[in-house]
């Protein structure tokens, strides 16, 4: 029997070994009580007790803001891309698919460089979790888009590994692993939210102005998506010539998202909520083969006023003209 079990009782040891490939971040809570990813200093801070962090792990591979570009004395200077290596632990499966899928995104032609730097720093170490009210994922999703994954049980963790980097990671936590029962196998999420009817993106029924007329536009929705990833770049010149270039993210909620050369394509809320549904569940669904929605739920739990998208899935039929 293979030696991929590992005791609660040793997971200080364990997280003390993930350390040995990069610098540790890992679930944590906030005093205020929310849920995000953070450098773990302290075994004694990690918080396994949780169902989503309220900003996803995109953060360290898409930064909110960062420097692409330096003009300086006639040269360029292209952005760095940040820290060295780094160990995410403790992502849910929902949030592994999201990292998935933002490869897909970027790391295909033509390659992101940032983004791509990033993602070869970072080793994914997955956990699994108890869906709640918000999730739209199928119970016990298991992800594979990972270097290793832990499956909870009452006594421990059953250990799988999916690539290189977690066969080495398995191989420097031998000591303190124990043979387990044969893991379960694995199931990948793929879409969790149902494919759409098609006529929906031409509908005009009730739902958008009903949705429409409680959004604030705060844009919470996307800024929580694991898989959202609109950013706008922007070019301020220095005073004594040159410049920079930075990206930053952008949110398809709010009003100046659809302003092109002095027009704007969406104006009312209620296209702009429109937009983004069909975006994420029909406009990508051709292009990379999936839905972009892989069902963490957090566009519901952030929104101030309750929107949830999955009451489109049993939405009447469009009226006919
Ligand atoms: S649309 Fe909502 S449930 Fe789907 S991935 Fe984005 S935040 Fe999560
Ligand atoms: S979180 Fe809710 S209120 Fe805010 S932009 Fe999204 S749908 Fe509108």
């Amino acid at each position: 029997m293979a030696k991929n079990f590992l005791k609660t009782s040793r997971l200080d040891q364990f997280l003390e070994t993930l350390r040995l490939f990069g610098e540790l971040h890992a679930p944590t809570i906030s005093e205020s009580g929310v849920h995000g990813f953070a450098p773990l200093d302290d075994p004694a801070d990690l918080n396994l007790d949780y169902r989503r962090t309220q900003i996803p792990p995109k953060k360290y591979l898409l930064p909110f803001r960062e420097e692409i570009l330096q003009c300086a004395g006639g040269k360029y200077r292209e952005g760095n891309s940040g820290a060295g290596d780094m160990v995410l632990f403790g992502v849910h499966s929902c949030d592994l698919e999201g990292i998935a899928y933002l490869d897909r995104v970027f790391l295909s032609d033509p390659v992101d460089p940032g983004y791509s730097a990033r993602r070869a720093r970072l080793t994914l170490v997955g956990i699994s979790c108890v869906p709640d009210d918000y999730c739209f994922c199928p119970e016990e999703m298991t992800s594979t888009a990972c270097d290793l994954f832990l499956g909870a049980s009452a006594e421990g963790f059953h250990l799988s590994c999916y690539s290189t980097r977690g066969r080495a990671l398995l191989a420097a936590a031998e000591h303190l692993l124990e043979e387990g029962a044969p893991l379960p196998a694995a199931t990948c999420s793929g879409p969790c939210f149902p494919p759409q009817d098609p006529d929906l993106r031409f509908s005009d029924h009730p739902l958008w102005q009903k949705f429409a007329s409680t959004c604030v536009s705060c844009g919470a929705c996307s800024v929580c998506c694991p898989t959202c990833y609109c950013f706008d770049v922007r070019e301020y010149p220095g005073l004594a010539g040159g410049g920079t270039r930075i990206r930053e993210w952008d949110n398809c909620l709010f009003a100046t998202h659809g302003e092109v050369a002095g027009a704007n394509f969406r104006p009312d809320r209620l296209d702009r909520l429109r937009y983004r549904f069909l975006h994420k569940y029909c406009g990508f669904t051709p292009l990379q083969g999936t839905s972009s929605c892989v069902g963490c739920g957090r566009c519901k739990a952030v929104c101030p006023v309750d929107i949830d998208l999955r009451e489109l899935t049993v939405a009447p039929k469009r009226v006919q003209p």
